[in-house]
Order: structure tokens, then C-alpha cells, then sequence
């Protein structure tokens, strides 16, 4: 069999773009182009598969086998050769088709009588599209430059298929289809709106180039301007020794020759500059899914970043495509940082990222705004397109990718339920969460950003709980400064009228890692090195933030508390520090706070063991149940597989709560709950059953724990609680559950 030239395979792509420029069906143009493909590969069978649904392949049109299996032959992904081909993104090559491991055999099809099968993918940035087989009679194998060739041809399929070509018919053009998608909650809620794509996608309309000489001059060209923007990033003097090494390996890339000669070949066999980028990251996205290794898929990761710059500067489309921002805006993108997200701000309703993790700094950042959030949503920027509709599940993690109807219509019931039930709750705003038996329990709100202080009249909170202040941190590229900072907590203050404010100091470290400071490398950050273990060890920034928050006070009462204390000793230096700003700005003639009130967040479960001399001393507790909850059960707060493994409602948890309400209660220090189960109904009651009486949560729970507060006998939940605890059950809930169900609705 001769060897392909290149110019065949220029003039192959060139009549499957006549194709696509003529008029016609979309079936009648796969089954030209079949045809064209065998007849160039001179090979008696070209097959197209194409994807029914994502697990699903069908043949969609062949030339050579029998026409009666077109759209009756389907296979699983990772079924037989083609499903194998599909599943792997990489081809498959072989002279004795029916020998080879996992091939099945489809009579429907008359294969059996073809020896040699060449099958590639057709991908288009790491969205499977399908899959392009060549099969012969003679058992021989085809050639590298066959297989190249093949694939060149695949990509502009794909290319194709992408611009709609294969429409009608039956062929639902790509990112038409309903798209379920199953990830984590990032932040709960629930909002509908239009796809707002954070990158978008660069589109490809010329697949085919005439002139292999104007594309290579264009593509050196581009990635000249590539290598020099990369380099410019590198020479940056605010780099640390590891934003260097991670920009090395992305130089590497730019300037590998290899890179660069493949998607020279590309063009040579007949694709346009942009198309052989995109030919050469569907490949690397193809070989990032099967890579095990993180730190070389993060490197197969740089490689698609690079691709993504440099189809920008080929077709000269910034991030700004010119498309304008919908009126329900729901970002989609594959991660974003929190100043980013910040920027968009509350003008999003929705957000939907295929990385992330619940404690990331965009699920902060989200979760200060409110904005119902998706995280894992896994592959959704490659089936979203600007302007779609897309229903954002952040309860159960759940996205509809343009919903059916019935789905549409389910899911607004669910948000008007929502309003409604929000509408009954500010009826109760000012009325205070009172229980059937005459307990009373504070609720207060948690905050991090002022925009969230606006909440705190609207939710009916009586103060904030935790403000937390490492999002002021976070979202700079550099420390913030002193002045800045306590402008900053004077507006938070002014804007609680008088409400009290618990500010806790940094919580950093951990998952909360600082763009300006060197990250420790550290086997099990969460604990690790964070929060008030770095305030007292490097205490320049705790002290810089202790007289902002002093000077912000201006006289006012001031709360501040320090997260993450473990033991006696820790709470004593962290105070003394405070005691000791406090008595500098005196001596410099500042006004101090009228009153000061310096508290410990119990989040470790050695502090609630401290000797009485720390509850003595504390003015005040708050339980930050997330940590807490975390150490108790080492069980990972962010890992998926195990965070929602113990419940709160768990017997052994709730009795070491009412430990540490005995020990306050004992010392006469005031305890407050401020992690999020302090937002769920049924948590919030089994809290104040064991005797809390503030809790601080999100502003949008606060009318719902309220109702419920105001439904109960405090007493009589306790007892409940007691029973479960008599019959030895593991947890309260089922009986707490079974409890409330029976009570009359409030
Ligand atoms: C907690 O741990 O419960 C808490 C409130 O702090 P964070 O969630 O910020 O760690
Ligand atoms: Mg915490």
C-alpha cells in the first residue's frame, strides 16, 4: 500500500470542507464523507461513530459496512475496539482486528471479513465526540503517518461537528442536549439563570487551511508572542522560588520544539493554525485524564493554559468576545480565585466551577456573597456555551446544562417554595427565637465581607457572631495595611448600628493560604501551621491587625476572638498581646475601646479539657463547630468521601457540646456556636437542647432556625435526645426527626 503524501491529505481536508460549504442533510453529509475518507485512505470501510448520550456510541455512517447497521449499532464506552478508542482518547491500531483483547464481534455489521482496524478519536478539547474508524481486508497495520493523517481528519470533524454541521436529522448538534451534572455543594441555594462562561471558548471556523505557508509563518508568529509573554511573567521580581519553578515548566513548554513541530505537521497535512493547537491540547487533554500522577497532570494543565493563550493571540479574541453578560448571570469555569469572583460580585447568581473545594476561596467568597455554588462539576466548560439556561442545585450540587421543560418547572416550584417560605420568616423578623417553654436563644450572624452587613437588619440577626477577616487577606495580591484595614472594620461597625461585632483574627494557613506569602509545604495543613499558631509565632501581622481593630473601635465596645486556640497558654499569650497594643495606643494617645471583650474559638477538642483558669479568663466562647466537628471525628471537613460520614446529631459529639456548655456555664462564660450546623434547623435545636443560647450562622438561615425554634418545647427535645441517648442509638436524629414531624406546624 503507498505511503499518503501530504498533499493527499491537503486534499482530503479540502473536499470535506467542500462538503461542509455544500447545502445538505446531515446524514447524507456523513455518508459523503465516508465515502471521501475511504476512498483518500484507500481502505474499504470508514465508519463514524458518533456519541448518542455520554456512555453511548452509535453508528452514525459507514462506507463498506452494511448500511442496515447505520443507527442500529451501538456500543458502551470501553465497549470492543471503538468503545475502547472512545474511552482512552487514543487510537487504536491493529492488522488482526478480531484477535485483539476486547473486541466484539457485531454480525449486524458483515465486519468479520476486515482484518486491520485504525480507529482515532474525534475530540475537541477534551470533549469526546466520537470515534473515526478505518478497516481493510488485508491484515497489515497502519503506518504512523496513516494514523496522523486519520487524525488530522478527526479533528476537523470534530471541528465540524462542533460548528453544527451534522444538525438535523436525528443529529442534535453538540451543546444542544440537556446536560445533568453531579458535583458538591460550594455554597447552598438555589438560583436559575444563563451560562457566563469566566473563559471563553475560542471558536474555530476554519478548520482547513489552503496555504500550509501563511499558517506555519502565522503559527511561529504566535508563538513568538507565546514565549515572550511567558518570559516577561518570569521576569517578575515578586516571585518566590516556587511561582519560579512552576513558570519554568511553562517556559519549557512554550519554547519545546516538539510542541511547536507537531502542530507544524498538522498544518502541513492540510489544518489551520488554530485547528492544530486545538489538535494538539485535545491530545494532551486525552492524556491528562489517564495520568494518575497530580504534579504531571498539573504540568499537562499548563500545557492546556498555554494552548488556550495562544488560540487567543492566533485569532486575536481576548476574554472579551464581545458577548454581553446575560441578565441572570451563572459563571461557569474551571476554577476562579477569589478576587476574581469578588469583582463579578453579587450580580451573579449562580456559580458552577469544575474544580474547587468546599473550603477554597472561591466557596468563602461565594458563600460571604450567598451565591449558590457547584463545585465538581466535572467537564461543564466544555458542554456550556455562553447564554444557555442552567438550573444551579447548590443543596444537593446537582446543575441542569439546558433543562428539559419538566425539569425547568420542578425547579422553579422549588425556588418559589423557597421565597415563600422566606416571605413567612420576615414576618417573624423581630420577634425573638423563642421557644413554646420560654427559652430564648440569640441568633446572630456570621459575616467576612461589608457587603455582607447589610444582611444583618434584613435576616433579623442580632449581631454578628464571627466576622471572619481573612478575606481581606485573601483577596489582595498584597498584604492589606493597617490604615486600610481599620477603615475597613470601622465601616463594619457602623454598619452593625451598635449590634455587636465578634471579629476573629486570622485564620490563615491551613486550606486559606495567602498569594503574598511563601506556602508551607505541609503533610496535613489543616493542622498544621495556621490561624493563632501563626499569629503568636510570627506576630508582626496579628499585632498590625489587633491596632486596626482597636483604632477602628474608636471608643466603641470591641470583640475580638482568636481562632484555633488548643490550649490555656496559647489563649494567654494571644490576650496578652492584645492587652499590650492596647495599652500602646493608649501611651500614644489614641483613643481605646470604651470596653474590650477578648474570647477563644473552641474549635479543638483539648481546649474544652483546659483548666478552669482559661474559662475564667475568656470573656467570652465560640464553638466553631466545623473545625471542631472535624477534630472530633478526624474526619476531613473538605474531603468528600468522609465529611458527612458522622453526624452532628451523633450522641457522643452532642454530649462533648454539653460538656463545654457545663464548663462555661460553671465559669460564667458566655458561649456562642458559629460553625455552619448552627445554620441548619435541626442542628440549630439539637444545639440549644444542650444548652447553647447563641448561635451564629448564615443570614439566610436565620428565619428558618427561628421557625423551628419557635415551634418547640426546648425541654421536651432534650428529652428526646435523652431517649436516644437511653436506647444507646448513635444518633438523635431519627428520633428528633420522627419528634418534630408530629408536632402541629407553627
Ligand atoms: C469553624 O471552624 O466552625 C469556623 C467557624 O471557622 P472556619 O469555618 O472559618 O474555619
Ligand atoms: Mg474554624
Amino acid at each position: 500500500m503507498p505511503e499518503r503524501s501530504e498533499s493527499d491529505s491537503r486534499k482530503l481536508l479540502r473536499r470535506l470542507r467542500d462538503v461542509l460549504a455544500t447545502p445538505a442533510r446531515g446524514q447524507d453529509r456523513l455518508d459523503s464523507i465516508t465515502h471521501l475518507i475511504a476512498d483518500s485512505m484507500k481502505t474499504q470501510v470508514c465508519s463514524i461513530y458518533l456519541f448518542r448520550d455520554p456512555e453511548t456510541l452509535e453508528l452514525c455512517a459507514t462506507e463498506g459496512l452494511k448500511k442496515g447497521a447505520v443507527h442500529q449499532t451501538r456500543m458502551k464506552l470501553g465497549e470492543g475496539l471503538v468503545g475502547r478508542v472512545a474511552r482512552s482518547g487514543m487510537p487504536v491500531n491493529t492488522a488482526d482486528a478480531p484477535s485483539e483483547k476486547g473486541f466484539r464481534y457485531m454480525p449486524e455489521t458483515g465486519e468479520e471479513i476486515y482484518s486491520s482496524f485504525l480507529g482515532v478519536p474525534i475530540q475537541r478539547v477534551g470533549e469526546k465526540l466520537g470515534v473515526l474508524v478505518v478497516q481493510s481486508r488485508i491484515a497489515r497495520s497502519f503506518s504512523e503517518d496513516e494514523i496522523e493523517a486519520l487524525e488530522v481528519v478527526a479533528m476537523v470533524l470534530a471541528e465540524m461537528t462542533e460548528l453544527g454541521a451534522f444538525g438535523g436529522d436525528g443529529f442534535e448538534a453538540m451543546h444542544k442536549q440537556p446536560v445533568l451534572f453531579r458535583g458538591g455543594t460550594g455554597q447552598e441555594g438555589a438560583a436559575e439563570g444563563r451560562v457566563w462562561l469566566h473563559e471563553p471558548r475560542v471558536v474555530v471556523t476554519n478548520p482547513v487551511a489552503d496555504d500550509p505557508l501563511t499558517e506555519i509563518d502565522r503559527i511561529r508568529e504566535a508563538v513568538g508572542v507565546l514565549r515572550v509573554s511567558v518570559d516577561d511573567l518570569l521576569a517578575a521580581e515578586s516571585l518566590d522560588k516556587e511561582q519560579k519553578q512552576v513558570l519554568e515548566a511553562y517556559r519549557m513548554f512554550a519554547h519545546s520544539r516538539g510542541w511547536l513541530r507537531r502542530m507544524e505537521e498538522d498544518i502541513q497535512r492540510g489544518l489551520s493554525a488554530e485547528a492544530a493547537v486545538e489538535k494538539e491540547q485535545s491530545a494532551a487533554r486525552a492524556r491528562m485524564e489517564q495520568v494518575p500522577d497530580a504534579y504531571l497532570r498539573d504540568r499537562l494543565h499548563d500545557l492546556d493554559d498555554l494552548s488556550n493563550r495562544l488560540l487567543r493571540i492566533l485569532t486575536g479574541q481576548g476574554r472579551d468576545t464581545g458577548a454581553t453578560m446575560p441578565d441572570n448571570p451563572i459563571l461557569v469555569a474551571r476554577n476562579i480565585g477569589p478576587a476574581e469572583l469578588l469583582e463579578y460580585g453579587r450580580k451573579l447568581k449562580g456559580v458552577v466551577l469544575e474544580e474547587g473545594s468546599v473550603g477554597s476561596h472561591a466557596a468563602i467568597v461565594a458563600r460571604a456573597l450567598a451565591i449558590p455554588m457547584v463545585i465538581h462539576a466535572a467537564r461543564i466548560t466544555n458542554e456550556a456555551l455562553n447564554g444557555d439556561q442552567i438550573l444551579v442545585d447548590g443543596d444537593q450540587g446537582i446543575v441542569h446544562l439546558r433543562p428539559d421543560d419538566t425539569v425547568a418547572r420542578s425547579f422553579r416550584d422549588k425556588i418559589a417554595m423557597q421565597a415563600e417560605a422566606q416571605k413567612r420568616y420576615a414576618a417573624f423578623r423581630d420577634l425573638p427565637a423563642t421557644t413554646k417553654d420560654g427559652v430564648t436563644v440569640a441568633l446572630h450572624m456570621n459575616a467576612g465581607l461589608m457587603a455582607d452587613l447589610p444582611s444583618l437588619a434584613g435576616s433579623g440577626a442580632e449581631g454578628v457572631g464571627l466576622f471572619r477577616t481573612e478575606l481581606q487577606f485573601l483577596i489582595r495580591n498584597q498584604m492589606p495595611k493597617r490604615e486600610e484595614l481599620a477603615q475597613l472594620y470601622a465601616r463594619v461597625m457602623d454598619a452593625a448600628k451598635g449590634l455587636p461585632v465578634a471579629f476573629r483574627t486570622l485564620d490563615i494557613g491551613s486550606d486559606k493560604v495567602l498569594p503574598y506569602m511563601k506556602p508551607n509545604d505541609e503533610p496535613n495543613p489543616a493542622m498544621g501551621w495556621r490561624a493563632i499558631r501563626v499569629g503568636l509565632d510570627k506576630p508582626g501581622v496579628l499585632r498590625m491587625q489587633l491596632q486596626a481593630l482597636i483604632r477602628a473601635a474608636r471608643g466603641r465596645p470591641l470583640a475580638v476572638m482568636f481562632p484555633f486556640v488548643a490550649e490555656h497558654s496559647e489563649f494567654v499569650e494571644a490576650r496578652s498581646a492584645m492587652l499590650r497594643e492596647l495599652h500602646r495606643e493608649k501611651s500614644l494617645g489614641h483613643a481605646v475601646p470604651e470596653k474590650i471583650e477578648i474570647g477563644a474559638m473552641l474549635e479543638t477538642p483539648s481546649l474544652a479539657y483546659a483548666p478552669a483558669e482559661f474559662f475564667a479568663m475568656a470573656d467570652f466562647i465560640s464553638i466553631g463547630g466545623n473545625d471542631l466537628k472535624q477534630f472530633f471525628f478526624a474526619a476531613d471537613r473538605e474531603n468528600e468521601r468522609v465529611r458527612r460520614r458522622y453526624d452532628t446529631l451523633n450522641l457522643s459529639f452532642l454530649s462533648f457540646v454539653g460538656q463545654i456548655v457545663a464548663r462555661c456555664a460553671q465559669a460564667g462564660t458566655r458561649l456562642s456556636f458559629c460553625g455552619e450546623d448552627a445554620g441548619r434547623p435541626i442542628e440549630a435545636l439539637a444545639l440549644a437542647a444542650m444548652g447553647l443560647r447563641v448561635l451564629s450562622m448564615r443570614p439566610a438561615s436565620v428565619g428558618p432556625v427561628k421557625a423551628l425554634l419557635r415551634r418547640v418545647d426546648l425541654s421536651e427535645a432534650r428529652a428526646v435526645i435523652e431517649a436516644a441517648r437511653a436506647a444507646g442509638e448513635a444518633s438523635a436524629r431519627p428520633r428528633l426527626t420522627d419528634w418534630l414531624a408530629g408536632l402541629p406546624e407553627g
